[in-house]
């Protein structure tokens, strides 16, 4: 494992040489072979106790059309995406505590029965509740720290801790779920420091898997501006200095990125990524999921987008894995 410190992440943050995205390639492939492995994503509530700043579901926003996904739709959702051969489901909402841990746990129950992965990310919860979803069959969890620059945190996250969110992470660790985190790159005031710090955290925790996406503005938050274009490139070199450091963990290709960068999946793909999760949600309540805008202009047919998703994967020589996809050993 390559052990940068930090004053080298923050030369490769700085630096724009095409080399760091092919060594970090090179290391993928050494490490986490060629297969690319698909997750299929169900956003079943875009309802949200919280108000991150960045955030089109935050509680704050009155424009918002809010859903939920009844119990059922979850569940034939999730089968829908096994039958289309997807080996994890990946269970993600707002912070909707209608969704108790009673109803979540069932809900994990019948998905399991299809015989693939669950991996939730649904926020923060206390240690107990975590104990008990992960009892009903809960494999993973994601939970991205977002930046481990506390004050910036703070001034985003105003009734939020972010000690209680390293703790969250901890706990995930301890209680043996494969724990993913990661971070937004392009806020407003972070520094290219605190980025340098954040995959130093990544790799402290030793987390199984790093989600990181360029910050885009939504209209309706706090945050609205103009989306600079560097966000991509600087996902990107997060992502690829995280490979290189963490050879052997699961990395996605994450949608903010392909909604900033029409290609930007497959270009995170041949840049240390390892992952997709395609949208498998329905169309209507897709659209409704507006995190950040854009995404409704993605797979709007899973059928259609599952094949060529994988017509992409094989034009760069990748394969599509069949297994469940844990963290190599
Ligand atoms: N509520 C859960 C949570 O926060 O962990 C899961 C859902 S949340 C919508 C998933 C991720 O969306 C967050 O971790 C955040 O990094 C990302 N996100 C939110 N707003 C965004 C924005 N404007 N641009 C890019 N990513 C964003
Ligand atoms: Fe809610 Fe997650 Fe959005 Fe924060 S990032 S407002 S917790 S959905």
């Amino acid at each position: 494992m390559a052990a940068l410190n930090k004053n080298e992440i923050i030369e490769l943050l700085n630096s724009n040489s095409d080399e760091l995205f092919l060594t970090a390639d090179t290391v993928r492939h050494e490490n986490v072979g060629d297969e690319v492995h698909l997750r299929g994503l169900i956003e079943f509530s875009n309802i949200c106790k919280r108000n991150c700043f960045y955030c089109g579901l935050r509680r704050d926003n009155k424009k918002i059309e809010r859903y939920r996904l009844d119990e059922d739709e979850i569940i034939k959702t999730a089968e829908y995406g096994a039958n289309l051969g997807y080996k994890t489901v990946v269970l993600q909402s707002g912070e909707d505590d209608f969704f108790n841990v009673k109803k979540l746990s069932k809900i994990i129950e019948e998905i399991k029965k299809f015989d693939v992965a669950v991996t939730l990310s649904i926020g923060e919860k206390t240690k107990e509740e975590y104990k008990e979803l992960k009892k009903a069959g809960a494999d993973r969890f994601l939970l991205r720290i977002e930046t481990t620059d506390e004050a910036l945190y703070k001034k985003f996250h105003p009734d939020m801790d972010f000690k209680n969110r390293v703790k969250c992470l901890y706990n995930l660790k301890e209680l043996g779920y494969e724990t993913g985190t990661g971070s937004l790159a392009g806020l407003p005031y972070q520094t290219i420091e605190s980025l340098a710090e954040d995959i130093l955290f990544y790799k402290k925790l030793n987390a199984d898997m790093v989600g990181i996406g360029p910050f885009i503005p939504h209209p309706d938050t706090p945050l609205w501006g103009e989306l600079n274009e560097n966000n991509f490139n600087l996902a990107l070199k997060m992502m690829a200095i995280t490979r290189i450091i963490m050879p052997k963990i699961n990395i996605p290709a994450t949608t903010a990125m392909e909604v900033v960068n029409k290609e930007g999946r497959i270009i995170a793909l041949k840049s240390g990524a390892n992952v997709i999760m395609p949208n498998i949600t329905n169309s209507s309540c897709k659209k409704k999921y507006e995190i950040y805008p854009g995404k409704e202009n993605l797979n709007n047919k899973e059928d259609d987008y599952k094949n060529l998703l994988e017509e992409k994967i094989k034009e760069i020589g990748r394969t599509v894995a069949k297994d469940k996809g844990f963290r190599k050993k």
